[in-house]
């Protein structure tokens, strides 16, 4: 991996944390139904929106553990409701807290030093990732194009880039994704990773996917969110738009037009997963939405970076039936799968979002498979499966980035192939 230098960090944001939320002895538990009575009683708890539980995972079936973040004070009323119902339980982290200190102690040396450089050795600011974006339009003035994509409701701009290596490609657009939930770090550290490579790599399957396509790429698609997890909550997931006195932001993976607020979501303004007062009522997401529609003629692929659990999923959340093409884009999940567990052998599971996670709707996936006909649509949950969660060590970025490049070489070489059989027009 060649790193491209990167010298033009600049500290343009405070570090000063006004109003730091703690999670001081929370602790992550990962608790296992056995029955599906079992998997009901946590369905309960979680719809019951109470206060001091998080649930980082959803209660889906028999055997499939379910991660859930407890404040102190609850503790021992989930201890009890666990070991009243002989639910298996155990303890994933301790205290929270410790663990996002760690995390923001390397990231602050990182962002105080400056020229540690864009290393995927931490987590990088917002103003450090559009600076990098910039100086690569500098860079490789021949390839790299900064786009803006859209704005937020605290002003700041979505910004990505385009990638063109040839001419001739225009028609065979691949747009990447991430940060559209804040929390979710490593998707947008290999996001960066990826974008570094397809620029550096002389790797043959890396360089035949590269040179083949334009890219679209936008690694923060939250901005506002995702400076929030620096700089006053890491847990924090939605956007940041106020909604009356005490709630704040919609869940933007919650809010496109289709099928929106159907199941999956919620309608009350506090929750994590709130829809919206109304389908695109988010700047992000429809700023965006826009965009994507002014190119959509010309994605044959789009890729959304998600954390964490270790899947692949396909269109749609809010059914289990499989729609479209689901069989063709399942076949090429697998094969992508296949490749991403050959470096280090992590496995990753694929399938649809409502019969492999949870239903879930008004996603961006589901919007773009359904109102831009794109071929394949695929959104991936990165590393891990529950051991560190959403606060995944930086030393992990790396070798995610690796392995994840793995499989989108084949997915991309297999949308090709696919397309070519369609007798699609492919210049
Ligand atoms: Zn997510």
């Amino acid at each position: 991996m060649k790193i491209i230098p990167f010298t033009l960090f600049i500290a343009t944001c405070s570090l000063t944390i006004a109003s730091e939320v703690r999670y001081d002895n929370f602790t992550l538990y990962r608790l296992i139904p056995k029955s599906l009575s079992e998997v009901n009683i946590l369905t309960d708890l979680e719809t019951s929106h109470l206060g001091g539980y998080d649930f980082w995972t959803h209660p889906k079936d028999v055997g499939v553990s379910v991660d859930v973040l407890v404040s102190p004070d609850k503790k021992s009323s989930i201890k009890d409701m666990m070991n009243s119902n002989n639910i298996q339980y155990e303890v994933v982290i301790e205290n929270v807290q410790e663990k996002i200190e760690e995390e923001a102690k390397l990231n602050e040396a990182n962002f105080k030093g400056g020229k540690v450089g864009f290393s995927w050795t931490s987590y990088a600011r917002i103003d450090q990732i559009y600076d990098w974006l910039i100086m690569l339009s500098s860079q490789y003035p021949r390839i790299v194009t900064v786009i803006e994509g859209g704005r937020t409701s605290e002003g700041r701009r979505i910004l990505g880039v385009k990638l063109s290596f040839q001419p001739g490609n225009e028609r065979r657009g691949v747009w990447l994704d991430s940060l559209i939930h804040a929390r979710e770090w490593i998707a947008g550290a290999t996001t960066t990773f990826i974008l570094n490579e397809l620029l550096t790599s002389t790797d043959p399957g890396v360089r035949e996917v590269a040179d083949n396509h334009d890219w679209y790429i936008f690694p923060v698609i939250n901005p506002d969110g995702y400076e929030y997890t620096h700089t006053t909550n890491r847990l924090w997931r939605k956007t940041r738009k106020q909604y009356g006195v005490v709630c704040y932001g919609a869940d933007p993976n919650r809010n496109w037009g289709f099928r929106w607020n159907t199941g999956g979501s919620s309608s009350q303004p506090c929750s994590d997963t709130y829809a919206g007062p109304n389908s695109f009522s988010e700047i992000e997401t429809d700023t965006l939405s826009r965009y994507l529609r002014s190119i959509g003629q010309n994605i044959v692929a789009y890729i959304s970076f998600h954390s964490y659990s270790q899947m692949i999923l396909l269109p749609y959340g809010h059914t289990a039936r499989h729609l479209d093409n689901y069989n063709q884009v399942r076949g090429i999940g697998l094969r992508g799968a296949q490749s991403l567990a050959k470096r280090y052998g992590t496995q990753y599971v694929v399938g649809n979002v409502a019969e492999t996670i949870y239903v879930a709707t008004g996603s961006s996936m589901d919007w773009v498979k359904d109102t831009l006909k794109v071929p394949v649509a695929l959104t991936y949950e990165l590393r891990d499966k529950g051991n560190n969660g959403f606060l995944l060590p930086a030393d992990q970025i790396i070798p995610s980035g690796l392995e994840t490049l793995d499989s989108l070489v084949t997915i991309l070489l297999q949308t090709d192939r696919l397309l070519l059989n369609r007798n699609r027009t492919v210049v």
